[in-house]
């Protein structure tokens, strides 16, 4: 398994709470980080149907680009009722002529669970799938879940995207609720960010 060797990355996302969370992982393992936006790359368009395939475009791209390997997420929220919507999909659902408004993605989920009745607990996780790329070509993937519930009206101003309507499993605060530290002991990022380190190490 190739390791990392580089002490730089590149972090290629332009989503300022993943951005936000990512950082706050690598630090312990003193690698300095740049994020794309900082470079001045654009975003790649998402063309595939799955995580992995879309997290593979976002660091290849990245990292082609800078010559240093480079970090991608790609994530969202599945929900058991909406036959696992809005997925892969998630980012595209918040989005308006006017920028990304999460308020009226997660009103919109809410609301198809209300129109089907859906009984509680209205089952969902949020999935990351991290790819790490090289300038060379070569890359590696890691996949990581958090299960949990939905909840409304919203609850929290802490995080970002559906962080507001997420209850992780075994907890009574949403993710927004919650303090960063604690978010990050049990988000899906964070397991699949443990699994990389687990593989970087070998
Ligand atoms: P993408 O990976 O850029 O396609 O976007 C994934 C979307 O999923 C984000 O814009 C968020 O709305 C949502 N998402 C992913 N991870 C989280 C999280 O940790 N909390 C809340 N929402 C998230």
């Amino acid at each position: 398994m190739r390791k990392l060797t580089e002490r730089k990355i590149v972090l290629a996302s332009h989503n300022q709470g993943k951005l936000r969370e990512i950082k706050e992982m690598l630090e312990p393992f003193g690698i300095s980080v740049i994020s794309a936006g900082e470079l001045g790359f654009d975003e790649p368009e998402e063309t595939e149907d799955t995580f992995a395939g879309n997290a593979r475009i976002k660091a290849h791209y990245a990292a082609k680009k800078s010559g240093l390997p480079a970090l991608s997420d790609d994530s969202g929220i599945e929900v058991d009722a909406l036959d696992l919507q809005p997925g892969v999909y998630t980012a595209d659902w918040a989005e308006t002529p006017n920028g990304r408004d999460f308020t009226m993605a997660m009103t919109k989920v809410w609301d198809l669970l209300e129109a089907k009745n859906t009984p509680e607990p209205r089952t969902a996780r949020f999935r990351s799938t991290l790819c790490l790329a090289w300038p060379d070509g070569e890359d590696r993937l890691f996949a990581g879940k958090a299960e949990g519930h939905l909840v409304w009206p919203m609850r929290g101003d802490k995080g970002f995207g559906f962080d507001p309507m997420f209850v992780p499993e075994g907890e009574t605060l949403t993710f927004a609720e919650m303090e960063p530290a604690r978010k990050k002991q049990l988000s899906h990022r964070t397991d699949a960010f443990n699994k990389m380190i687990a593989s970087l190490r070998g």
